[in-house]
């Protein structure tokens, strides 16, 4: 028998997929980890059910209780579908900035969902910020605090490294992906530099975050913006302090949305911007490293969630973007 244990059994062990196309065009193995097929539909559903059992097993969150977070929309998804498996209640503060598809989700799931104004982290109504204030004003509730809760990162370091790590039988050169918490980046490769020192670990970049000119020249600058989701950062998180980091790689919106539309017309894949972000940014270590190298990245989650805006040409355009 093989019969998984409800939804939160359901979570991990995601299939590792070749991206043909792209590793026809590079010469190397692209290989794909496909986090939208967990059953919340993203990467977060991992650390979301790591942070929701830390916080069980440290008796913090009692029956009936409420998990409130500050999150972009995937986190949220991830942990109010593991609050209605576990019984618990689940409140969800999301910048206004994020795809309506993002909150539909989460209020069908049951979450109340606070859409709040998006302001920079140094401002105290800033959405994270804001989420861990609310956590106090509640009885019987917890903060998940995805960016600076190490069981975020945990959650990679113990499963999809590992999982990375058996599905290639170690035969893997580069790992590189893009970082919203920093959790799955990190935790990965923290165990692939254990298994082996030599796995070459790049953080993929949008513009407008900071962690391209922190690797390259040490400090924080942030220049531009981009439309993708969920990823991209202007400090660096709790999860991503001590992380390996070889190198980092930046993609514009215009390259991960040509990485998008070549994943959905010639591999079959219907992807949300962040995946553009991680293939773009393997496809580029792949010329670096030259023909023959195995690149693992993750594919982060559904296209279907973005289809008001990446799959929307009215969108793109209104954001002088193109799709050739
Ligand atoms: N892609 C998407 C679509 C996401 O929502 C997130 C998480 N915010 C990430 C990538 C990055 O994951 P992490 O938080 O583990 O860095």
């Amino acid at each position: 028998m093989d019969i998984k244990q409800g939804f939160v059994g359901t979570i991990g062990n995601t299939p590792l997929i070749r991206l043909n196309s792209f590793s026809e065009q590079t010469g190397c193995e692209i290989l794909a980890k496909a986090e939208f097929l967990n059953p919340g539909g993203s990467i977060k559903d991992r650390a979301a059910l790591y942070i929701i059992e830390d916080a069980e097993k440290q008796g913090l969150l009692k029956p009936g209780g409420t998990v409130v977070e500050g999150t972009a929309g995937n986190t949220g998804i991830g942990l109010a579908h593991i609050c209605n498996a576990k019984g618990y209640k689940c409140l969800i503060i999301i910048p206004n900035t994020q795809s309506q598809e993002k909150i539909d989700a989460l209020t069908t799931l049951g979450a109340e969902v606070r859409p709040v104004p998006a302001v920079p982290y140094k401002d105290p109504n800033n959405y994270v910020k804001l989420s861990g204030r609310v956590a106090t004003e509640i009885e019987n509730a917890i903060w998940a605090n995805q960016f600076d809760n190490l069981a975020n990162r945990r959650a990679h370091y113990e499963t999809t490294g590992e999982e990375i790590w058996r599905q290639t039988g170690g035969k893997i050169d580069g790992w590189v992906a893009a970082t919203g918490t920093g959790g799955t980046y990190a935790g990965v490769a923290m165990c692939l530099k254990e298994k082996n020192p030599a796995v070459k670990c790049v953080i993929a970049d949008p513009m407008g975050s900071g962690l391209y000119s922190y690797v390259k020249t040490g400090e924080i600058k942030i220049s531009g913006n981009s439309i993708t989701e969920g990823i991209g950062n202007s400090r660096i998180t709790a999860n991503m302090e001590g992380a390996p980091i070889d190198d980092a790689i930046q993609i514009d919106d215009q390259e991960a949305l040509r990485v998008v539309y070549q994943l959905l017309h010639q591999d079959g894949l219907l992807m949300g911007g962040s995946t553009g972000i991680n293939v773009g940014a393997a496809v580029a270590l792949a010329k670096q490293l030259g023909p023959g190298h195995t690149i693992v990245t993750i594919l982060c989650d559904n296209g279907s969630r973005y289809q008001s805006r990446i799959f929307n040409q009215e969108w793109l355009a209104s954001k002088g973007l193109v799709v050739s």
